[in-house]
């Protein structure tokens, strides 16, 4: 595996903020689907000032933070503060949500996120009925299409009074379910004015869901492959700039495309995770595989950047590769693709 450079302090961290918390209950959610047996909430919220001491620990370098990707992090109580800190501290939100808005409503959450986010990523999974609610359990498609439109609303007035530069992101999963489905999610994309598209392959949380995923046999590769190309034709059949990220083709195997030499971990020595009970995690592969990497510190015990600069952290950059989850890791990038190599 290639080598990897590392920054003097992450460019971006993500705070689990809520991890125990949300609105729906997602198939291939690791906590909340609807497979999940044991749904009791057992993590509490991570405190909003132990979110401040960490930013202001790295606000020098810091361009952006995430609130929770586990979890709908605008459920977290305390949301308007990391608003607030993000004003503060002159750093972006990159906002993960699943769409639905809760408490606020989507009218006045976008007034408050469109000045401070860099980024607004929508999880959403298909466009019709059936294969969006049955991915989404919980969620409402046809509502959750209105919300993105005055998302767009908000984002354009924002962008025209030269505040900010605000972008909306569709973020899918691909999976066989929704796989003949992603055309036209791109395409709705597309007519709403969407800026990106992104996605990733499924992590297998459940066994439920084992079949879904579009890398466990080479026919399936081969149809993931032709809608690879279906997504190329379509853009420029509307002529469109959408960004597509993360949309690349598969090779005969998964190993195969997951050991190339070009291939290369965005986030260690570039990236943060402050779990909920202040644990620093290295990267966002699902808890249970990630613990295979051992234990680096907790911020409530030690400054962030100890931990950044430990010899545990920095041992773990020159043998990453050879980690199994390394190997098997979706979420690895092709090196030109990758904002800090
Ligand atoms: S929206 Fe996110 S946190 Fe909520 S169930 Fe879906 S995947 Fe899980
Ligand atoms: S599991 Fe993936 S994201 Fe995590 S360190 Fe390895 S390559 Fe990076």
């Amino acid at each position: 595996m290639s080598k990897l450079k590392k920054l003097k302090a992450p460019w971006r961290i993500t705070f689990d903020t809520n991890p125990d918390i949300c609105n729906l209950n997602c198939i291939m959610c690791d906590t909340h689907s609807i497979y999940n047996p044991n749904k009791t909430k057992k993590r509490k919220n991570l405190p909003i000032d132990v979110v401040e001491k960490v930013i202001s620990s790295v606000a020098e370098y810091l361009e952006e933070i995430i609130p929770s990707t586990m979890g709908e992090p605008l459920l977290y109580k305390d949301f308007p503060k990391i608003i607030e800190l993000a004003k503060k501290y002159n750093v972006k939100i990159n906002l993960t949500t699943n769409g639905t808005f809760p408490i606020l409503g989507v009218e006045e959450w976008a007034k408050l996120l469109m000045p401070v986010v860099s980024d607004i990523k929508v999880s959403i999974n298909g466009v019709s009925k059936e294969i969006a609610e049955s991915i989404m359990v919980g969620i409402d498609i046809e509502k959750q299409i209105e919300n993105i439109k005055v998302l767009i609303k908000h984002r354009d007035l924002v962008r025209k009074k030269g505040i900010n530069y605000p972008t909306i992101t569709f973020q899918a999963t691909f999976m066989k379910k929704n796989l003949y489905e992603l055309p036209k999610l791109l395409k709705l994309a597309i007519q709403l004015g969407v800026d990106r598209f992104k996605g990733h392959h499924l992590w297998i949380t459940w066994e439920e869901i084992k079949d879904e995923d579009l890398r466990n046999n080479k026919e399936l590769i081969e149809e993931w492959n032709k809608i690879v190309d279906e997504f190329y034709k379509i853009k420029e059949k509307y002529n469109s700039d959408i960004k597509l990220d993360n949309i690349y083709k598969l090779g005969n195997t998964n190993s195969q495309k997951v050991n190339r030499e070009d291939f290369i971990c965005p986030f260690l020595g570039k990236e943060a995770w402050i779990n909920w009970d202040g644990q620093f995690n290295v990267c966002c592969a699902p808890d249970n595989l990630r613990k295979n990497f051992g234990y680096f510190g907790n911020v409530l015990e030690e400054d962030f950047l100890t931990l950044w600069n430990s010899e545990k952290y920095n041992n773990l950059l020159k043998i990453w590769g050879n980690n199994p989850v390394c190997q098997m890791c979706n979420m690895k990038k092709p090196r030109n693709q990758v904002k800090y190599e």
